[in-house]
This record gives C-alpha cells, structure tokens and sequence, in this order.
C-alpha cells in the first residue's frame, strides 16, 4: 500500500471542523471550532471515523473534573467501588460484538484475538472488582498501635500503545478507581476508538468526572505528564518514549509507573517434546503479528534437537494464515500502522544485506490494501544482529543455537530490556535452576505470556519501572502512611 507523500501517511490526518456544540435544555445550540482527525483501517486503507483532538484547555477542565470528583470518589468503600466496577463489565459485556469488531477495525488483529483481548479484560475487571488493599497493624501494645495505611495518589492519568489498547488501557483504569483514584486515559494515536467508546460507556456507570477519556494526536502525551494537577501517570508504551516521560514527571515529581519494551528469550532444552511444544511457541512468536512486548522474541534451541526443532517450527508456521482479522482463521492480521510498518520492512531487508539465512522468508505483501508482512524465521544469525538485539514488533523471530547453561543464560540476559523470559524442559528441578538466574518481571516454565490480575507484572532493567496489577500493582496507585496512636497520654 503507497500511502507515501498522502497526509496521511502515518495512518491518520487531521481537519479543523466546525461542529454544533451539544444541545442543552434552555441553551441555544452553539457551534465550536474544533479539529478531528482520524485513523485508517490498517487491513484495508479505508479511513474510520472522525474523533477529537484534544488541546491543553480539554485537559485542564479534564482534569478539573477528576479532581471534583476526587473528593468524594477518596471517601467511598472498596465494596461501592468493586460493585461500580462490576456493573462497567457487565455494561461492556453487552456491546460486546460491536466493541471486539471495533478493535479488529483499528487496531487489524483477528477477530478470535480481539474476543480474547475483551474476554481477558472483562475477567481483569471483575477479579480487580473483589480485590483491596487492606491497612496493616506494624505493631501494637498498651501504649500505641502503629497502622500502615495506603490513602489514594489522586489524580492519575493512563497513557496507553496501539497494540493490545483493551486490555493495557482498562488494566490501568480498574486498580486507579478500586483505590479510589480518579483516572483519565489516553488511547493511543493510532488506536483511538475503542477508547473512547469505553469511556463513553463508563459515564452511565461512574460519577462524572470519575473516568474519562482523552483523544487526541502526539502532543496529548506531554500535556498529561506535564500536567501540575496530575499526580501519577500509568505509562505503557516504548523504552524511548518511556524515559520522556519520565524526565516530564520529574518536574512536578509525579509517581509514575513505566511498562516498556521487551525482547524476550525462550530457551529451549534438549529434553524437551518437540510437537507438543512448536505450535505453543509459533504461536507466542507470531500472536498479533509480533506486536505484543511480551511475545518470544529470541528463540535459544540446544544444538542436540536445533534442526528438528527448526524443521517443526517451519512446518507449523507454513499452516499460519495471513489476511484481514475478519477472514476465518488469520492468525496474522496487518501491522497496526505505516510507521510500524515501514519499520518492520526494513528489518526484512536486513535478510538480503546481512545475509542472514531463513529458515522461513516472509514476504512483504506489497500489492495488497492493508500493512501485510507474513512470518519469517531466521537461521541462528549472529548474537549482535539488530534481529537478536532490537525488538522487532513485527511477525519476524531468530532461531540461535546453545550448548553451554551457563553461556545461554549470559546471551539471554544480554542487553537493556528484561520483560518476560521463558525455559522449557521435562527436567522441571533444571528449568526452574536457570529461570531463577532469568533477569525479567515474568519468567515461566513451559510457558510464555501468562498474565493474571492477582500477579505482579512488569519489567527489570529498560523494560519498566515498577509493576501494574497484584498487590504490588494496586499499591502504586497509594501513597503509605504510617499512622502512630499513642493512646495513654492523657490517662492520669
Ligand atoms: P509509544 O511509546 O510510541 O507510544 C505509547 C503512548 O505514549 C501513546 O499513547 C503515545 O501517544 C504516547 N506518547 C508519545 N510520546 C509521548 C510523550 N513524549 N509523552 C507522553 N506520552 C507520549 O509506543 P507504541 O509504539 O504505541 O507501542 C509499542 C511499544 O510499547 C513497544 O516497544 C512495546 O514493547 C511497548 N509495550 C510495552 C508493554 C508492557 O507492558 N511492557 C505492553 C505493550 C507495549
């Protein structure tokens, strides 16, 4: 698709509109001037629909609103906050097809995926429904108690990527409201729609000012972290942008909790049964196109089973369809967007230029509509090749040999990132030995990509700064409090 040299050739464009403003009983009906833009169907190359940019001024009164409702949203109980959360998922759950249709529109992943995507974050919302976080008694005698409280931060804003929107975006909204913070968040760019329909639902469910949503181009980010009435941003989003944003925040030293880029490592043992474990593995590869942070992006195969296991691996990726999320059975939809695709591209041409051998070669669908890539697979190219050491959030893995524990376990723990990490093995005392030396937020074994809202989930290194969900998650949207009760002072 040659969308080069269009305005919108980083997938959306922007017009200055003039709308009327909404109609109110006794009001005249007013017009504003305001700018909308919008995105385009990344599987076809349609546009969609038209959303708001939001300007400084849409912040300001935003956040106004959430700071209003701040003060009595803070003085309500975890059971009127979990039921509220409860009753926003049954609401989702009954716009359901329109919603997952939606996300497969803007963000391209297949319609089965966006189910699990909505699926998953509706289990999210009713388990965060019946968490807490409750106080603890550090300790106590006749003289004094003293109480670890964990009051709310405040205000927060959820600044949120393209690539899994849903499940990111009200990942972030469900622990600020359950610990009795106001939220706004700010869908991706790209990926605006879903979001704002989520906030639009959730007006019919929470206070006003309670959740909002915020629309808008590159500029809303910094609007958000900049913001002196902010007081937490929820950040998910690429290591670059993840250290602007936390330079901004430092003006004003606001909390932040930073979830970035990964590139994970799968090491692969020789004991391992390998049919039962390839279409797992392809799958973890190739899931939305690549473009999840957590997915297998460096596979390390004992050198005893490295040609079978390649071999396996190709002929399961051979039977992965490519197309348009809506087609029955793709399991590799477009990339989300031309800049990410243009990125992905020039990844495939290092094949050429680096002489890079492919197990399997994709193939840039050039003819087609939308941002088509299918899977390759790359023969154990060089440790140092951008394939190995970049994260190349695009259908595209490198298959590596190993030998030595101790060696594979340095060449999985080189580099900036440490998100996710997986060992697989019959030997689980093994498997377990080298997943403890692992430096990443998640490591599995004979898994990879499990989440849950209970467990804690975040990065070491350049892959985050604290953790979202568990306890630990919903603790970073509290401040502590140490609360000293001496009780006989005024006895005589
Ligand atoms: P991105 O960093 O370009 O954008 C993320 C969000 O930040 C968007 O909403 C964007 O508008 C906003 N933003 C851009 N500049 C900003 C600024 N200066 N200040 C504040 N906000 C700003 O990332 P992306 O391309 O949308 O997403 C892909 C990246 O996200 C990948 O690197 C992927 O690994 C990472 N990711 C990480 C996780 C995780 O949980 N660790 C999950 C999904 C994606």
């Amino acid at each position: 698709m040659d969308l080069s040299g269009s305005p919108e050739s980083q997938g959306f464009e922007e017009v200055r509109a003039a709308r009327p403003g909404p109609s109110r009983p006794g009001a005249a009906n007013i017009s504003i001037d305001f700018t909308t833009r919008h995105t385009l169907n990344p599987a076809t190359g349609q546009p969609l629909g038209e959303v708001p940019v939001s300007t400084q001024e849409d912040v300001n009164t935003a956040v106004q609103h959430a700071r209003q409702a701040f003060k009595t949203w803070s003085k309500t109980t975890y059971a009127e906050r979990g039921k509220l959360l409860a009753a926003y998922a049954d609401a989702i759950e009954h716009h359901l097809e329109d919603l997952q249709n939606l996300l497969v529109q803007e963000q391209g992943k297949p319609l089965g995926l966006a189910g699990i995507e909505f699926g998953v974050t509706l289990r999210w919302l009713r388990a965060f429904a019946t968490m807490e976080v409750k106080e603890e008694i550090l300790d106590e005698n006749d003289e004094r108690t003293i109480y670890q409280t964990f009051p709310p931060l405040g205000v927060c804003g959820g600044i949120v990527p393209w690539n899994w929107p849903i499940l990111l975006g009200l990942g972030k909204v469900a622990p600020a409201l359950l610990t009795s913070n106001t939220m706004i968040l700010k869908p991706s760019p790209f990926t605006p729609y879903c979001g704002l329909k989520l906030g639009e639902i959730a007006m019919s469910i929470f206070p006003p000012g309670v959740f909002q949503v915020l629309s808008g181009g590159d500029d809303l980010g910094p609007m958000f972290t900049e913001h002196p009435d902010i007081d937490k941003i929820a950040f998910t989003g690429s290591i670059e942008t993840g250290k602007k944003v936390m330079m901004s925040c430092a003006k004003t030293l606001k909390r932040v909790t930073l979830e970035l880029g990964g590139n994970d490592p799968a090491i692969i043992c020789e004991d391992v049964d390998i049919a039962k474990i390839v279409p797992k593995i392809a799958t973890m590869a190739f899931m939305n196109s690549g473009q999840i942070c957590m997915l297998i992006k460096r596979l390390y195969i004992h050198e005893k089973i490295y040609d079978e296991f390649r071999d396996a691996m190709v002929a399961f990726t051979k039977t992965i369809k490519t197309g348009n999320g809506f087609e029955p059975d793709v399991m590799v939809g477009p990339l989300q967007n031309s800049m990410q695709y243009e990125k992905v591209k020039d990844l495939y041409a290092e094949i050429g230029k680096c002489s890079w051998k492919t197990a399997f070669g994709g193939e840039i669908q050039e003819a087609a509509q939308g941002y088509f890539i299918t899977p390759a697979i790359i023969d154990n190219p060089p440790d140092d090749s951008r394939i190995v050491t970049e994260e190349p959030f695009g259908p595209i893995v490198p298959l590596l040999k190993w030998r030595d524990e101790s060696d594979v376990l340095e060449r999985a723990n080189s580099g900036k990132t440490g998100l996710g990490a997986s060992v697989w093995s019959r030997d689980l005392a093994r498997a377990e030995r080298m997943a403890r030396q692992v430096s990443a937020g998640s490591v599995w074994v004979n898994s990879h990509f499990d989440v849950a809202p209970n467990v804690p989930f975040g990065g070491h290194k350049w892959s985050g700064i604290g953790s979202e969900w568990g306890q630990t998650g919903l603790k970073a949207y509290c401040n502590s409090t140490s609360l000293w009760l001496w009780k006989k002072v005024f006895e005589d």
